[in-house]
């Protein structure tokens, strides 16, 4: 059987694409390993009508949506390699070695982070330490917040947290990325800055306390942010010879298309603006359309 459309990540952004195809009747399996990012996280926000929705929750309901449309399949395995057969036809194999021929294919398969260099910080990371004000700004308000970041997106986000907190400490752990004028504008609001390096955090079951420097020093803090390094969560859209811009991400149309005929892409792994679920669930649907669409005109050739 050849598929009309085989997605890679079940993500909102894919399954969004799934429904969206399913509901026209088009042959699609989506794939997913089910390692979404934000599986550290305990409550989602920020998705109108599923606000504080568990990561779990929100797929759960998805695949019971899509769940009604025969023609779409789920399948929880990784593919490990894609490439072209004959003609404009895809194929992709698992990590089990099984592979499935398919007309077009979505690449929703989000973004790989990492944290800074801090011991100890996965423990808080979802649970009172974040990289979204928008998602978890809220739940943080008005609290005592630390920004611990190592890249040059410390000065925006510490402008970002301070609209949900006027208690803030940056901590560049040891890294000088904050430039003199920048200082002074986060000064003039109170904020303060720390650029000696950090020992480690403390508190319990993720709930953060404390923040400990390497000279002795510490600072009492009951949460905060973090900013992150983003990049592709492997090397399937390079090997099929997908456009990135300078983010790493793919470059597409409107409506998913990437520069590769038959390949779209939608989510995080695309994105050129904000992480969120809502976006990418309108990025799935934006390519779902577009693969419908071009197979349609390809049909009425
Ligand atoms: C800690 C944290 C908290 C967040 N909180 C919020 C929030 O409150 N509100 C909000 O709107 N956004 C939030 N976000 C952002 C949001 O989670 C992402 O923007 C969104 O999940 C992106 O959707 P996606 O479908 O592009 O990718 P993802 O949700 O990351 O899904 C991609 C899927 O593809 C799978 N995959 C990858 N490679 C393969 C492969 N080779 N084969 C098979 N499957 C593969 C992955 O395992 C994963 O399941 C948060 C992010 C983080 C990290």
């Amino acid at each position: 059987m050849i598929l009309d459309c085989a997605i890679i990540g079940g993500g909102p952004a894919g399954l969004s694409a799934a429904l969206v195809l399913g509901r026209a009747g088009r042959k699609v399996i989506l794939f997913d390993n089910d390692q979404p990012r934000n599986a550290v996280t305990q409550k989602s926000h920020g998705f109108i009508t599923r606000d504080g929705v568990t990561p779990r929750e929100f797929r759960n309901l998805a695949h019971q949506d899509i769940s009604k449309y025969p023609s779409v399949q789920i399948k929880k395995c990784k593919i490990v390699e894609v490439k072209r057969e004959k003609g404009s036809i895809f194929k992709l194999i698992t990590h089990e070695g099984k592979p499935y021929l398919s007309k077009k294919m979505i690449i929703a398969m989000g973004l790989k982070e990492s944290l800074p260099n801090v011991n100890g910080i996965r423990d808080y990371y979802g649970k009172s330490i974040f990289s979204c004000p928008y998602c978890d700004g809220w739940e943080l308000r008005e609290q005592p917040l630390v920004l611990i970041s190592e890249n040059n997106n410390a000065f925006h986000m510490a402008k970002m947290v301070y609209q949900w907190s006027k208690d803030l400490v940056v901590c560049t752990n040891g890294n000088k990325i904050i430039s003199e004028t920048e200082e002074q504008v986060l000064k003039r609001k109170g904020i303060i800055i720390k650029e000696k390096p950090i020992l480690k955090l403390s508190g319990s079951d993720g709930k953060l306390e404390k923040v400990v420097f390497e000279d002795g020093t510490e600072i009492n803090r009951s949460g905060g942010f973090v900013t992150t390094d983003l990049e592709q969560p492997n090397d399937l859209a390079k090997s099929l010879g997908c456009e990135v811009n300078k983010n790493g991400r793919v470059i597409v149309d409107v409506l998913g298309r990437s520069n590769v005929e038959g390949v779209y892409a939608a989510g995080d792994v695309s994105v050129v603006g904000p992480s969120q679920l809502v976006i990418a669930a309108a990025q799935g649907t934006c390519a779902a359309m577009g693969v419908n669409s071009d197979l349609t005109m390809e049909e009425f050739k």
